[in-house]
């Protein structure tokens, strides 16, 4: 149910792509009065300005009227927009509480079954595991959030799913006080967003808000391998499941090489690594973070017959595009687009699964992290890194004193090409640029396409 205090005023939904646009569907659809406005004036703000009105709702795209935004009961932000913009700066300064579109969602889905997955990297390829994983149990599950499909447009349809999968990221639940999961999962943590976080530890507090509600009935599945990990959740009320490679005796662990390779469930085998259709040892983990949550979410999963079926689902699901993903041998060159790897991280995690000489295109919009993490994985493996776009410099001091450099402008087409002219055969190419892509791209997803296109050009 929406909060009485939101019926008092109008609610004020800033922006209009699809989550802004299911926000202000949702509460017009339960009675509450709605003000939707978006700065840009075309393109998809104006599509969801159109869509509001035809529903009743006042919509406005092109400009927002701040001073009726500052009178509003309570403002939705959609996840797009920074906290400094001026909406949510003219809210802030006059007192009004500003709440995500999944907050919205959680009030009117009031009592669904959730599994929320957060942390650094590996939250879109988990949650789509255990989506895929619950789907295999034959329920019928929604993937929602920060994944893709906003949580309004699951709480709008009229046929409910058993079970959500939803991503959230850090921003999403700065603005969420109603989160509450049936199971939570916190994949890693490590320093990200440092271009709207002022510091690591600020960031990690908004990661920590998955916890705000925990009690003795929460269950909680936790990176038994990340220190980061472990001491945030120390003193969180609720069972602590723990999955690790590293740590001995976790609740889901791998068993050593020598000794099978396989993911094992308290001490009996789920599958072979070796048939889990996913690169890395980071990939793993994602796997048994997400097995573990399915077994966690309901004492019916922990059967044989439900656990031999999970190990079905990890053997027939397939990573999701942009995540290391195989784009094709050309002349014994092997492309791999790991668009995604947006922090430097998940870069490193890429580049620790590599075997083979590696090109390695890095750049982009730098985030603040240093780039020296990876020189260690770049002296095994390096064959080369070409320097590219915003953070090109920092990236060249970085690095330049334990691998070959080659530092370049933002002319994608022919970083790529230059890329090709330095890979011999055997070699592989990865874009995996721990950059945002935003000084050259509209998004990663653009960014890994244009890889896919100019690496199978000859
Ligand atoms: P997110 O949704 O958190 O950004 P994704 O599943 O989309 O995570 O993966 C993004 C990138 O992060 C991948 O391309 C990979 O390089 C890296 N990554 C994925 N899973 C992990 C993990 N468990 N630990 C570290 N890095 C990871």
């Amino acid at each position: 149910m929406m909060p009485e205090r939101w019926r008092e005023g109008e609610v004020a939904v800033i922006g209009l792509a699809r989550s802004g646009v299911g926000a202000a569907l949702l509460l017009a659809r339960e009675g509450v009065r709605v003000y939707a406005s978006d700065g840009a004036s075309e393109g998809v703000a104006a599509a969801g300005a159109a869509r509001l009105a035809g529903a009743g709702i006042d919509a406005s795209a092109g400009a927002h009227d701040l001073e009726r935004i500052a009178r509003a009961a309570v403002v939705v932000a959609s996840p797009g927009v920074p906290p400094n913009a001026p909406p949510l700066a003219a809210a802030r300064a006059a007192g009004v509480p500003i709440v995500s579109e999944i907050e919205v969602a959680l009030r009117s889905l009031d009592g669904i079954r959730y599994i929320a997955v957060t942390g650094t990297n590996g939250k879109t390829t988990t949650t789509a595991l255990i989506g895929h994983l619950l789907r295999t149990l034959g329920h019928r599950v929604a993937d929602a959030g920060n994944i893709g499909t906003p949580l309004t447009e699951i709480a709008l349809r009229e046929d409910k799913p058993e079970w959500i999968a939803l991503e959230l990221s850090s921003f999403q639940l700065h603005d969420t006080p109603s989160v509450d999961p049936a199971v939570g999962v916190l994949t890693n943590l490590s320093p990200d967003h440092l271009d709207r976080y002022a510091s690591a530890t600020e960031y990690y507090a908004d990661k920590a808000l998955l916890f705000r509600n925990a009690s003795e009935r929460s269950t909680w599945v936790l990176n038994a391998d990340d220190p980061l990990v472990t001491t945030m959740a120390a003193n969180v009320p609720g069972a602590h499941r723990m999955f690790g490679i590293k740590t001995e005796n976790a609740e889901m662990e791998l068993a050593p090489a020598d000794s099978g390779g396989e993911i094992l469930w308290k001490g009996a085998r789920v599958l072979a690594r070796s048939e889990l259709p996913l690169l890395g040892n980071h990939n793993v983990m994602n796997a048994m973070a997400a097995s573990l949550a399915v077994i966690a979410a309901d004492p019916a999963h922990a059967t044989r017959s439900a656990l031999a079926r999970l190990a079905d689902g990890l053997r027939s699901f397939r990573a999701p595009p942009h995540r290391l993903e195989m784009v094709g041998e050309r002349g014994g060159v092997l492309w791999i687009n790991d668009s995604k790897a947006t922090n430097v991280n998940s870069t490193l995690v890429a580049i620790e699964g590599m075997t083979r000489p590696t090109v390695l295109l890095l750049g982009g919009r730098h985030k603040g992290e240093p780039y020296t993490a990876l020189g260690k994985e770049l002296r095994r493996i390096g064959r080369a890194v070409i320097a590219y776009g915003e953070s090109a410099p920092m990236i060249e001091e970085d690095l330049d004193s334990v691998v070959r450099v080659e530092r370049m402008g933002s002319d994608f087409a022919e970083v790529v090409a230059r890329a090709r002219e330095l890979a011999h055969p055997g070699d592989v190419v990865l874009l995996s640029p721990a950059c945002s892509s935003y000084d050259m791209f509209r998004n990663y997803e653009e960014r890994g396409a244009a890889f896919r296109r100019l690496a199978v050009l000859t």
